[in-house]
């Protein structure tokens, strides 16, 4: 069995309002505890067999690499981890733009591409990270990217109450010359509107998700350098609005399943523990690593003992659209996205909770 164990370590700089993690403090977890947390899941045995034969440990699962210590948690997590654990796309744009080794360190490591999120410009990128300063961090990460030779690449987050802005941000990537800039490095640029997921902040952004008629208000440019991203011919083909969806998914018999590639055990600050196909939230929880043991956590993820889990692994998609589904609604959604919101709507009302 192979599994990913992350834990929050540090937590993160921004507060998204989009951020599907949630908002919480920023723990600070010592190394001797995560060190421990590790050696409780490699030393986990089920029938007096070793349980987890591939384990790989991150230090965090929000912001990576924000502690200054970052390089010494990297190699802790290639020490405590069976095999190499990659560094992604995924980076500290924070830490990019205050510490000059941090892009020398990435570039080291053989990170080609470094994903950078915006909202639109200054206010509304800064708006939604909710960290002042953030717009003007992602203009200097660009230059500092380019610079040691790493790729950005953009994910956008649109909403109905952004799209001159977002329009806006595109003519300020195209005055900076960013695509060329990009090519230049013999690379290609890569910018994507990517789609809300209805879990944690993002929940909250109900009233603001984009509809049917939005798509045409959004860039040419970024729809295209989308449908490119995830190819895709036209954004109907990834987005549908509800009232669309609902007529397949009153009729599906069988449950969400969302099933990541790698089953990952997130640990929040306080040691509770929640799966990567749920949310940070109670009726997801597996227990808490201190008080109930990793024995106890692990069957629960694996006996779908939660109520996160039943509504995910077990309960048909048709009983959420009956009970919540609108057919009225011209709100786009990505099937899987649109299933969690009610997922949560079910979690929030308690009615599948033991
Ligand atoms: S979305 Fe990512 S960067 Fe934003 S608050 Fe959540 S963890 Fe932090």
């Amino acid at each position: 069995m192979k599994a990913a164990v992350q834990m929050d370590m540090h937590g993160c700089p921004n507060r998204c309002r989009h951020c599907y993690l949630g908002h919480h403090m920023n723990p600070d977890i010592p190394v001797d505890e995560f060190i421990r947390v590790a050696e409780q899941f490699r030393e986990y045995k089920k029938n007096g067999r070793t349980f987890f034969s591939e384990l790989i440990f991150c230090s965090w699962y929000r912001e990576p690499d924000f502690p200054d210590n970052y390089r010494e948690l990297w190699e802790l997590e290639n020490r405590l981890s069976t095999g190499n654990v990659p560094h992604f796309e995924l980076t500290s744009i924070w830490r990019l733009a205050r510490d000059p080794y941090y892009a020398p360190w990435l570039k080291e490591l053989g990170v080609k591409t470094v994903q950078v999120t915006m909202f639109g410009t200054e206010k509304n990128t800064d708006f939604f990270t909710g960290r002042k300063g953030a717009y003007a961090d992602i203009l200097k990460v660009f230059d500092i990217l380019l610079a040691n030779g790493v790729a950005p690449r953009i994910q956008v987050f649109p909403f109905t109450t952004t799209l001159d802005d977002i329009n806006r941000l595109v003519a300020v990537l195209h005055d900076i010359r960013l695509e060329e800039r990009v090519k230049d490095l013999g690379r290609e640029f890569t910018c994507f509107f990517n789609t809300l997921t209805p879990m944690g902040e993002g929940f909250k952004l109900m009233q603001i998700v984009l509809r049917k008629d939005d798509i045409r208000k959004l860039p040419d440019y970024l729809i295209e350098k989308t449908l490119k991203h995830y190819k895709k011919a036209t954004v109907q083909e990834f987005m549908k609005t509800e009232a669309e969806l609902l007529t397949e998914l009153l009729n599906d018999g069988n449950p969400l399943n969302d099933n990541p590639e790698i089953t990952a055990f997130f640990i929040d600050g306080d040691y509770n523990v929640y799966p990567n196909c749920g949310e940070i939230t109670g009726w997801w929880c597996l227990g808490n690593l201190k008080r109930d043991g990793v024995a106890s956590v692990v069957e629960n993820f694996f006996n779908r003992n939660t109520p996160g889990l039943k509504m995910n692994f077990e309960t048909p998609v048709s009983y959420f659209a009956r009970k919540y589904g609108n057919p009225d609604s011209d709100v786009l959604w990505v099937k899987s996205d649109l299933v969690h919101k009610w997922i949560r709507q079910e979690g929030m009302a308690g009615t599948s909770q033991e």
